[in-house]
């Protein structure tokens, strides 16, 4: 405890003596959390926060130790995707908290509720920069990097804080909120009956938010007129967990849909309906097209251009809870400002029994495109080749997964992201983990983790060997608390390709190279879980069903050809290059 509350306790300890039992910090910031139903805490313990995390754990809240704040934080960030709840990260000071808020402004970007708990040093030494143990002013850091971002001073506001924090965090758009706790808080000492009383449980912290009803007039007359309408379902679709609404709206329309990365599954992939496969052809052509909690951002060239076939131009209807999305980046002729489930009820309201479906000759070119394209891909996911390509390894992924549809699937890295995404089918909403809005390298480990705790599913995780790099640690942690998670780790010898050479001839290898033919699969052996390695596409298939059934956690290392890979993969050609050549 710092000086200051000692001195503070003390003074309330005489004050209060005869007002009964007393209660502190620590135990008000618990029972507050405890009371909004927090069940789970992913941190890193350290000054000032062990006893709390100690103490949060003794009152029954899972407390989970990361071997680096930034792995908790993510697993923190995909708790609040999966749950609609805030996901708690809580670290230590300065550090600590830098290292948990790249999570917090990636689950900000998501639009994922989270909450980053961090300690901090003392008020009065870090504002006249005094010079204390970890100072850092972490209230002003945070703001710019999240929705909100809140201190407490005052035991007695312990009840209002972490209830702004849920509010803020899982209302309107969700988001990222920073909740500073100094050290000294947790010591401070309140009575008991107060305390209790000081605390609030948070009623309707993300209420229903309706369309107005000429939006959605306006909103049906549109879709009514088109004749290549198109549906993009995206994570905000699969966050809202209005899953059978989604169903009976893209159902009752008959309107093919695209699933964004994280909204696979939403509806199976096999849905006939799916136009994943005619990705390419469905943005080209269509005339109207309903964004159902997907943003026109990069992921989707803005809306505009030759991927939308410009000329042509597209009209768009746009679900979304935030009313700033609304013409980001192109006109937004009907806008549907409201929850997704409000929504797409009202939309199916005014549709009712007799709507007309989406022209057939549309469905019908889709469908066939479609078609052609899966009979062109099906060979190459046969092959059992030595060294695997993508397909080969992805191909007999897809079938596991086919088998066991319940399984998370979490997913990152460049050619092992873009190729994965394509080949695996998914059947169920919220299977699907990935890079996010961002593209970030390094959330699969802490997303693993998460996935297994909140959801008690097995995970497998399709891990590039850089994207798994960052997180790697973390396999002591799953080996720790023996989670169900089966790691795939593709081993091309580096970033893109394995490949690359020095171009000025020097000693050191190329920047996007690592050691040869690693064995990534005896981190986890060393910890106590299974590791194999595994050669062909067969052995792979094996080696992931017999982990999936043991639920023991496994890591598996597969050998991709070096060669297999592109830059950047086959999401757009992101990585500029020199227009006047490579000296
Ligand atoms: P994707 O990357 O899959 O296209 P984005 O994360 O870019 O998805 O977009 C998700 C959108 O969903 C955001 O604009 C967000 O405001 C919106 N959203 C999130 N939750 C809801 C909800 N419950 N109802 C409506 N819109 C939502
Ligand atoms: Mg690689």
């Amino acid at each position: 405890m710092t000086q200051s509350a000692t001195a503070q306790s003390v003074d309330a300890t005489s004050e209060q003596a005869q007002s009964g039992a007393l209660t502190d910090g620590f135990h008000l910031l618990i029972d507050a959390l405890k009371l909004n139903d927090v069940k789970t805490i992913y941190g890193v313990p350290g000054i000032p926060i062990t006893d709390f995390g100690r103490m949060a754990q003794a009152s029954g809240i899972r407390v989970l130790s990361f071997r680096h704040e930034q792995n908790a934080g993510n697993a923190a960030a995909i708790a609040g995707f999966l749950t609609k709840k805030p996901g708690i990260c809580l670290t230590v000071s300065a550090p600590g908290f830098l290292n948990g808020l790249t999570a917090l402004a990636h689950a900000t970007t998501n639009c994922w509720p989270m909450i980053l708990m961090s300690g901090s040093s003392e008020r009065e030494v870090v504002d006249l920069m005094q010079g204390d143990y970890e100072e850092m002013d972490q209230l002003a850091i945070a703001k710019p990097l999240c929705k909100a971002a809140y201190r407490i001073l005052h035991a007695e506001d312990i009840g209002i804080g972490v209830a702004r924090a849920i509010r803020a965090a899982v209302s309107g758009r969700p988001g990222g909120v920073y909740l500073d706790i100094p050290g000294a808080l947790l010591g401070q000492v309140m009575d008991e009956v107060k305390g209790q009383k000081s605390l609030v449980k948070v009623i309707d912290p993300a209420p229903a938010q309706i369309p107005a009803p000429d939006a959605v007039a306006r909103a049906l007359d549109v879709i009514k007129g088109a004749k290549k309408p198109l549906i993009i379902l995206g994570k905000g679709a699969a966050y809202a967990q209005a899953d059978d609404l989604v169903r009976e709206f893209v159902e009752t329309s008959g309107i093919p849909y695209l699933p964004m990365s994280m909204a696979k599954g939403l509806l199976p992939d096999t849905h006939d309906l799916s136009a994943g496969p005619a990705r390419s052809l469905v943005l080209k052509e269509a005339d109207v097209v309903i964004m159902v909690g997907a943003r026109l951002n990069w992921l989707l060239s803005h809306g505009k251009g030759k991927q939308w076939g410009a000329p042509h131009s597209t009209k768009f209807v746009q679900i979304d809870i935030e009313p700033k999305e609304m013409d980001s980046n192109v006109e937004i002729v009907a806008p549907l400002v409201g929850d997704i489930g409000s929504v797409l009820s009202a939309l199916l309201d005014g549709m009712g029994k007799d709507w007309q479906k989406a022209p057939s000759d549309w469905t019908e070119a889709v469908k066939a495109k479609k078609d052609t394209n899966i009979a062109r891909m099906a060979a190459k996911l046969q092959n059992n080749n030595v060294p695997m390509d993508y397909e080969g390894a992805l191909g007999a992924l897809k079938k596991i997964i086919a088998e066991r549809p319940d399984a998370i699937l979490v997913n990152e890295g460049a050619n092992t992201l873009d190729f994965a995404r394509s080949i695996i089918d998914m059947y169920k909403p919220r299977k699907r983990l990935d890079v996010g809005t961002w593209g970030v390298m390094g959330v699969g480990m802490g997303s693993a983790i998460a996935a297994a705790v909140e959801t008690g599913h097995p995970v497998l995780c399709v891990e590039g060997d850089s994207a798994f790099g960052f997180s790697g640690m973390e396999v002591e942690t799953i080996c720790r608390y023996n989670l169900p998670v089966c790691i795939v780790v593709f081993n091309n010898n580096g970033i893109y390709r394995g490949t690359d050479k020095n171009e000025s001839g020097g000693e050191d290898v190329a920047t996007t190279v690592f050691v040869e033919n690693a064995r990534y699969d005896m981190m986890m052996k060393a910890f106590g879980g299974e590791g194999v390695n595994v050669a062909n596409p067969d052995e792979l298939s094996r080696a992931v069903n017999a982990a999936m059934d043991s639920g023991k956690p496994t890591l598996i290392n597969a050998m991709i050809d070096p060669a297999a890979g592109k830059e950047s993969g086959n999401i757009g050609s992101l990585n500029p290059v020199s227009v006047v050549g490579k000296k």
